[in-house]
């Protein structure tokens, strides 16, 4: 049986068109999954009893498991236990101008970044839609409150899964589904080129961030496994395309890392790289975990790197930290869960 929460508005318009009912019980529908929140079929009151009916027999509202979360001031971190028995997490964020949820979008992920906890994981299986909106919803009654910016930057490579993932902004972004505005989504990728161009196509406004982490291919090949099939040329390459197309500025995720990637001259290099292009660069401090290795850059070599970086005008600012005390770098709750 399919679950509901999977479908967006068009699929659902086609659903009801199917069984000869009428294209606006979609929109309905939709009201009453996100907007009522409903947990069975027949609280939607609007709706003939026959089309209950048949709703019932065709779609699951089944959701993900919260099995735990852990709490702080700025900070809410969320495992959730799938079907399968395989575990996800989000990270909720509070900021002045709102709330953010951090969003995983596989479980596991194939990219294998030599930092990353998520990546010890080979990929298990893709998140369907639904596993990704429900972390929404269920982190939204958690805190009795809406949350207005998505990053889909917690386990998994978003643009291994463009399918579904797409189809979540798509339903996420629906004024009756979680009308979340797709100036507050943001994707995060680790440079997959072909997706990249098929994104610049999508039409939605999404943000769109690269995890570049290296100012050439030498350390990045050293670090990310993905750049020995696409090239930071060929990154940059396909970003001109999905500038020209989107007009929307790229933000480059660069993780600073002791001895690494931290140097004078890479922060220079990384300058000349990004020459011309409308973006800007977040400097994260590494949230070190026990089983990779790596070292977060000290405090003062960060504040260079961004001196130098602004020094050659170009847009920088440095992550602010969040959640190192609870573990909320990506994939690290999953990981303490699954003890691997
Ligand atoms: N796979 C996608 C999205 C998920 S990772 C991507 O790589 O972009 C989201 C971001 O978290 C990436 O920039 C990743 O490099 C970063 N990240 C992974 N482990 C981290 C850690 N221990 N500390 C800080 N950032 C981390
Ligand atoms: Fe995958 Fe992103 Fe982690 Fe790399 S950083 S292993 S792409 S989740």
């Amino acid at each position: 049986m399919r679950n509901i929460y999977n479908l967006t508005i068009e699929e659902l318009e086609d659903y009801f068109l199917s069984i000869g009912e009428k294209k606006f019980k979609a929109t309905q529908t939709y009201s009453w999954l996100y907007e009522k929140r409903i947990n069975s079929f027949d609280e939607m009151t609007d709706m003939k009893k026959t089309v209950i009916e048949k709703l019932k027999e065709d779609f699951s509202l089944e959701k993900i498991k919260l099995i735990k979360v852990e709490r702080d001031v700025e900070v809410n971190k969320y495992l959730f236990e799938l079907h399968d028995k395989h575990y996800i997490e989000s990270v909720l964020m509070r900021h002045d101008y709102g709330t953010s949820i951090c969003v995983s979008s596989q479980i596991g992920c194939n990219m294998g970044c030599k930092f990353c906890e998520s990546g010890r994981l080979k990929k298990v299986r893709d998140l369907e839609p639904y596993e990704i909106v429900e972390q929404i919803l269920l982190v939204e009654e958690d805190i009795k409150e809406r949350i207005s910016h998505v990053v889909i930057m917690g386990i998994g490579e978003p643009f291994d899964n463009y399918i579904n993932v797409t189809n979540f902004i798509k339903i996420i972004n629906h004024p009756k589904g979680l009308s979340i505005g797709s100036r507050h989504i943001t994707i995060s990728t680790s440079g997959i080129v072909p997706k990249i161009l098929e994104f610049a196509d999508f039409p939605y406004q999404v943000n769109l961030a690269i995890s570049l982490h290296a100012p050439n291919d030498k350390i990045r090949n050293e670090i990310m496994p993905v750049n020995k099939a696409y090239k930071i040329k060929d990154i940059i390459d396909a970003l001109k395309i999905y500038y020209k197309k989107t007009n929307r500025r790229i933000t480059f995720e660069y993780i600073m890392l002791d001895g690494i990637n931290d140097k004078d001259e890479n922060a220079e290099e990384l300058c000349k790289l990004l020459k011309g292009l409308n973006c800007y660069i977040n400097l994260i401090p590494y949230n070190e975990t026990n089983n990779l290795g790596y070292k977060r850059s000290k405090n003062d070599r960060i504040l260079k790197f961004y001196d130098i970086i602004k020094k050659n005008n170009v847009g920088v600012t440095i992550r602010r930290e969040f959640g190192s005390n609870i573990s909320a770098a990506c994939g690290q709750l999953r990981s303490r869960k699954e003890q691997l």
